[in-house]
């Protein structure tokens, strides 16, 4: 494949978004199974709190609706039938569609891993919008993977042929068959849950039963061998699909992938961390999660929150985000050594927040919800270019690089695919309830309706820019309930809450809930002030190296564009399995003077739009950097050095070099 084939520029990008393709009309109207008799099963595990189900949030106007938006549209432009060409060619059924590039070329041995993602963010984004007609394409799509199953005639449903699995077995060289698996998997029960697709959950069923007779000529010595190849989150899956159906044998078989060899040694609190590949961990943990769920097993739980302790609290940046190069190569603290361009997969960020989301479940501790908000602001949004929908592999830590996206057509990276779910769900974790308590527990512009309780509550803010958090309800009769809202573990200047009006005694401290119990009727209102402050965040093992944030968001100085040019702010897409590599060097970022301990005090705010005049750049075209920092709108000026210095928020920064941890040296 040739880069003139390939590359694509900034036109015809735009000219492809616009070309949204159809499937055929007689796939829409395919023949639908009957609904099958289901014994779903409930959790075994105490659930404290709950999210509430997508369609029940909706996002209001501000920047996570902007990127959702931008998503949704990424997604229309996916062509189904080029989806479908190698699951086509493997089932020997015909196809002329043109191939996909990146990851999804046909000779890729991942290929396939992305029809599970799209299957999965087009049934979270039908859950999070109501576009129906994107459900209507997804349903096309998964009627279409039916035949091909049908073709292959054992269930077997993949791009690849099913001699891929035997070379798990023979120990040959293979990418990570399971993981693409469960991608597929994945994306049907997705499509079933959140669409009420039968055909995907019927195409899935026949999918478990391939595993299982698989599984079932493997002992179990031979299962922890083949365990050693990355296989996504099989167990999750499986154990996702025994909660739908209640039979014993999808949780049996779920078991066959937990994997005692990660599991054992975080049951007893040993961080054996070092060395592996991070986000093949954190999706076994997800299948760990669901397995205490669901049977209440106490070692399960003992092992994810370890798991959770050790990658948040200990091997985590000042993002949020955890890895190096996709791995943790030290021991837990150890991170100053590790800043390059390949740090934080954001799949790792995906997942822990998936993770997140199920210890929020069993213990709401607001320590899990201020770890959510700081890997949601800096691991999540600031990852997908806001002008074309486009995401990133990782974000580059180490000072002097820049953000490098993928192409809409040639990239597919495992990255892509957990981009293209991430941004599907963003209103997922802003509220969570139980019995007679609603949580707010991040600060986005979004609506929830709980109709059990006859109940709407409206959020409007224009958080971060603004430190106003306005609360309204609409009730169908008065309701009695526990408002609890995150007081975040920054807010140490003083936050407030008032109710209709009146300033409220009873406000929490930071990294606490203030609960607001009272009898609630319509119209009634809360406004919450939560001012935030920069403060240092320095490397565990390192005083001297230190990122500096404003509230939940990491700042990022900006260091100009010089050397780069728009090709490389995309993947190379002539190298489909390296492509994610950075092309070009990065530039030092200077060693910044602290005039007094509190850098508050010399990190200061100025007006872009007015002083920019002032401002120098350490390197490349004023014009352009100018133009994106008044953009970004908090923009902090660093007093007291060399030369003039500006940080914005790490993700608003787009299209230039950066620097987020910085040498430090006391005046
Ligand atoms: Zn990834």
């Amino acid at each position: 494949m040739s880069v003139r084939e390939t590359r694509v520029g900034r036109r015809e990008f735009g000219v492809r978004l616009a070309a949204a393709a159809p499937l055929a009309a007689s796939t829409l109207t395919a023949e639908r199974p009957e609904p099958r008799r289901l014994r779903p099963v409930r959790e075994a595990a105490p659930i404290q709190a709950r999210p509430f189900p997508l369609n029940r949030v909706r996002l209001l106007s501000g920047s996570c609706y902007t990127l959702q938006d931008r998503n949704r549209s990424y997604l229309h432009t996916l062509d189904p039938d080029r989806l479908l060409h190698t699951f086509r060619l493997t089932a020997g059924l015909p196809s002329n569609a043109r191939q996909l590039g990146g990851w999804e070329r046909p000779d890729i041995e991942l290929r396939g891993h992305f029809m599970g993602h799209y299957l999965s963010a087009c049934a979270l984004m039908y859950g999070s919008t109501g576009d129906a007609l994107l459900k209507g394409k997804a349903s096309a799509v998964v009627a279409e993977l039916g035949k091909c199953q049908k073709a292959n005639a054992d269930g077997w449903l993949s791009a690849f042929p099913s001699d891929f699995m035997q070379r798990l077995v023979e120990r040959l060289p293979v990418w990570a068959p399971f993981y693409t698996l469960h991608k597929i998997l994945a994306g049907l029960v997705d499509m079933y849950q959140h669409c009420g697709d039968e055909r995907a959950l019927t195409i899935a069923l026949g999918m478990a039963a391939w595993t299982k007779r698989w599984a079932d000529a493997r002992s179990d010595a031979e299962m922890a061998r083949i365990l050693e190849v990355e296989y996504g989150g099989m167990n999750e899956v499986l154990y996702n699909l025994h909660a739908l159906t209640g039979e014993p044998a999808h949780a049996d078989l779920a078991h066959r992938f937990d994997e005692a060899r990660l599991i054992d040694p975080l049951v007893e609190g040993r961080d054996e961390l070092q060395g592996q590949h991070a986000n093949t961990q954190l999706a076994k943990l997800l299948g760990a999660a669901r397995r205490y769920e669901l049977t209440g097993e106490e070692r399960y739980r003992r092992c994810v929150e370890f798991f959770w302790q050790q990658v948040a609290l200990h091997r985590s940046y000042c993002t949020g985000g955890t890895s190096n190069g996709q791995r943790w190569r030290t021991k837990p603290g150890i991170l100053a050594s590790e800043l390059s361009s390949t740090t934080q997969e954001c799949c790792c960020t995906h997942n822990m927040l998936k993770l997140t989301r199920h210890l929020f479940g069993w213990n709401p501790d607001v320590r899990y919800a201020d770890f959510y908000e700081r890997a949601f602001h800096n691991g999540i949004l600031g990852t997908m270019n806001p002008t074309d929908g486009m995401t990133t592999f990782y974000v580059p830590l180490e000072s002097g690089y820049w953000k490098l996206f993928g192409l809409p057509f040639d990239s597919f990276w495992c990255c892509t695919g957990t981009g293209v779910e991430s941004f599907a769900k963003l209103g997922d974790s802003v509220f969570f309830h139980d019995e007679r308590s609603l949580y707010v527990n991040l600060f986005v512009p979004a609506r929830v309706q709980w109709p059990e309780k006859g109940l709407t509550l409206r959020q409007e803010t224009r958080f971060p820019d603004d430190d106003r958090i306005r609360l309204e309800l609409q009730c169908e009769k008065p309701v009695s309930l526990a408002l609890r809202i995150r007081i975040p573990y920054w807010a140490t200047s003083g936050a407030t809450v008032s109710l209709n009006g009146e300033p409220q005694d009873a406000v929490a401290s930071p990294a606490s809930y203030c609960t607001l119990e009272r009898t609630w009727k319509s119209g009634d209102r809360v406004e919450v002030r939560l001012p935030m402050k920069v403060h240092a965040h320095p490397m565990p093992d390192d005083p001297t190296l230190q990122a500096f944030m404003y509230g939940p968001l990491v700042l990022a100085g900006a260091l100009g564009n010089e050397g780069i040019s728009y090709e490389m702010m995309y993947a190379d897409p002539v190298n489909a399995r390296r492509g994610e590599g950075m092309r070009g060097q990065p530039v030092a970022a200077p060693e910044l003077v602290a005039p007094s301990a509190d850098p508050a005090e010399w990190i200061r705010s100025f007006d872009s739009a007015v002083e920019l005049r002032d401002v120098e750049v350490v390197a490349g075209s004023p014009g352009d950097w100018s133009r994106a920092l008044a953009e970004a709108g908090l923009t902090f000026r660093i007093a007291g050095q060399a030369r003039p210095l500006s940080l914005v928020p790490l993700n608003r920064l787009f299209g230039q070099r950066y620097a987020v941890y910085w040498r430090v040296r006391q005046a």
